[in-house]
């Protein structure tokens, strides 16, 4: 069964007296383990999709089921703490913070959801040992590389085993060799860990390596072949 659904979804803006139908009827539905493409052109309504499917944002209409739980109805504390237990994201720009290590980027959250420090930090270190940054463990995030960083801030997304990661292009930022890498290491956590995955990307190249491909027409998803 799909551990994320959004079902007749809409959301609209106001820009002064215009009102911009953005998502008009969006039905999607994310398998564990399937990876899911998101190409439509600037503008189309991706980031909004990818926020109202993490539950940062409400939509107008519909409804999004993560892990089968509908969540319309639920207040914004049970949203965040289904967030925060089921989702990760990741962004164009790592975000990790300056002043820890790569470790503490990726124990800190968990932390905060009340994992006792040490054990957040074992994990953490498996998890980076099995995205072969190990080495890099101790190290600032100034003294890593752009695709390790972005490796990093992808560890730090699925530190907790989320069901669903989302991505807003993720690799938009890194050179063609680097962002190859750090997509591999998308695809190999969704196929070995059941993580379902929904990323937004321009990167023709690598969306042909996922198991679909959608686009935004009319605020409604098409599937591309
Ligand atoms: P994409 O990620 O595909 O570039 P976005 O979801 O960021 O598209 O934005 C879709 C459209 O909605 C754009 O025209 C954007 O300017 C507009 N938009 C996004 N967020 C808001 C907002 N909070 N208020 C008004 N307009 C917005
Ligand atoms: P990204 O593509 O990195 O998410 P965006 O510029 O699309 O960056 O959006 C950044 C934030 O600004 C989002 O929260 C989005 O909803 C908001 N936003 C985007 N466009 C507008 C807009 N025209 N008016 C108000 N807020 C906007």
């Amino acid at each position: 069964s799909p551990v994320l659904v959004l079902a007749g979804v809409a959301r609209h803006y106001r820009e002064g007296m215009a009102r911009l139908d953005i998502l008009t009827n969006i039905d999607l539905a994310l398998s564990p383990g399937e990876t899911v493409a998101l190409v439509a052109p600037s503008g189309a309504g991706k980031s909004t999709l990818l926020h109202i499917a993490g539950l940062l944002e409400r939509p107008d209409a519909g409804e999004i089921y993560v892990a089968g739980a509908a969540t319309s109805h639920m207040s914004d504390n049970d949203r965040t703490a289904l967030r925060r237990n089921a989702i990760g994201f990741v962004y164009q720009f790592h975000h990790l913070l300056p002043e820890f290590t790569a470790l503490e980027n990726v124990a800190l959250p968990q932390t905060i959801d009340g994992l006792d420090r040490r054990e957040a930090e074992r994990r953490a270190l498996e998890l980076l040992d099995y995205l072969r940054l190990g080495p890099r463990a101790r190290h600032l995030p100034s003294e890593l590389s752009g695709g390790e960083q972005q490796r990093v801030a992808i560890a730090r997304a699925v530190a907790n085993a989320p069901h669903v990661l989302l991505a807003d292009e993720p690799t938009g930022n890194l050179d063609p060799r680097t962002a190859e890498h750090v997509f591999a290491t998308l695809m190999s956590l969704a196929r070995n860990t059941g993580l379902a995955a929904l990323i937004a990307t321009h990167n023709l190249d690598l969306a042909d390596q996922m198991d679909r491909r959608v686009t935004l027409v009319d605020g409604r998803i098409v599937e591309l072949a």
